[in-house]
């Protein structure tokens, strides 16, 4: 949202206050071994919707009659600060599904921890079965498009998460859909755009998308070209979230989008971050045209007048380069 228009409602307010706990929740990435004081912190949004911070990628909740979806799970060592703000706001209902938007270790981490303390609902489950997979317990699905099922089996460093935290449930083509709390809730693939697997999560009757790493608003975009991320991917994915957007009044509110990293959005957040984001790629593709190395254009600085709220753009104008380069 743009604070300065909407600055003194209460709602902005509690957003702010958000945002500086998403501050810190940036920093509790960069500073792996503090995550011990980090504290998670929930927004409801709207209908079913709620937005949890703590340290990683935002968790997305939608509570109901059905029991609790959550996208995303952050670090495993969040785990039980996550579980424990998801019982404060959904009681003892249980959890259903976890949705993975991709594979990074700040979105998948808790998997493990998150899916056994939920439930699956299948014919023939009671209490007490035995779960083929764990032995013990009955821990709820694990969905995911099938290429990040694929980067969970081949993790490109670090020691591949445990069998127990991959995706139960993985899906191929644009789409996935089913009615969970009273709404549609549809899985949009976006293809190669952050990674070659991600995935928007539209709640059609809240009205809220879970946008995963494909739109942040705390950093400039990263592009994860080894697992398939590129340019061209993230312009189109932003692209779609706008087409997936209605504002409110006067350009405010309406659809709101939680991205992965950074604070709630409206579609005009989202709209400037899509401008930024083609005006820095046309920038970068005009300084190839000159017949400019990548360090020269990287010299040239042509994100210059976004590195004060994006930070350092170098990996972003690297990765466009070659994106840009390669096509
Ligand atoms: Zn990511």
């Amino acid at each position: 949202m743009r604070t300065g228009t909407l600055a003194g409602s209460p709602a902005t307010r509690r957003l702010l206050a958000l945002a500086a706990v998403v501050a810190l929740g940036a920093a509790g990435v960069m500073a792996q071994q503090n995550r011990d004081a980090v504290v998670v912190q929930s927004l409801h949004v709207q209908g079913n919707i709620w937005m949890l911070v703590g340290a990683g990628g935002n968790v997305t909740l939608s509570v109901g009659k059905d029991g609790v979806l959550v996208v995303d799970t952050q670090f495993a060592d969040m785990s039980d600060r996550i579980i424990a703000e998801i019982r404060k706001i959904a009681g003892d209902r249980p959890i259903r599904y976890i949705v993975n938007t991709h594979a990074h270790g700040d979105h998948v981490g808790g998997n493990q921890a998150i899916a056994a303390a939920g439930a699956q609902i299948v014919a023939g489950n009671f209490a007490g079965q035995i779960n083929f997979r764990t032995g013990g317990g009955n821990p709820a699905f694990i969905v995911a498009h099938e290429n990040t099922l694929r980067h969970f089996e081949q993790p490109l460093q670090g020691e591949s998460p445990a069998f127990e935290a991959w995706p139960t449930d993985v899906f191929f083509g644009r789409q996935k859909d089913f009615y969970f709390n009273g709404e549609p809730v549809v899985l949009l693939h976006q293809p190669n755009a952050h990674t070659d697997g991600d995935l928007f999560v539209h709640f059609r009757g809240s009205d809220v998308v879970a946008t995963g790493d494909a739109y942040v608003n705390s950093s400039f975009p990263n592009l994860d070209v080894a697992r398939g991320g590129s340019i061209q991917g993230y312009l189109a994915a932003l692209n779609n979230l706008l087409d997936l957007m209605v504002p409110l009044d006067k350009q405010e509110a309406g659809t709101y989008a939680i991205p992965g990293h950074g604070r709630l959005a409206d579609e005009a957040d989202v709209l400037e971050f899509r401008d930024m984001v083609t005006i820095v790629r046309d920038r970068v593709q005009a300084l190839i045209d000159q017949g400019m190395t990548e360090d020269q254009v990287v010299a040239a600085r042509p994100a210059r007048d976004y590195e004060g709220p994006y930070g350092n753009p170098e990996n972003f104008i690297r990765r466009t380069y070659a994106g840009l380069k390669g096509s």
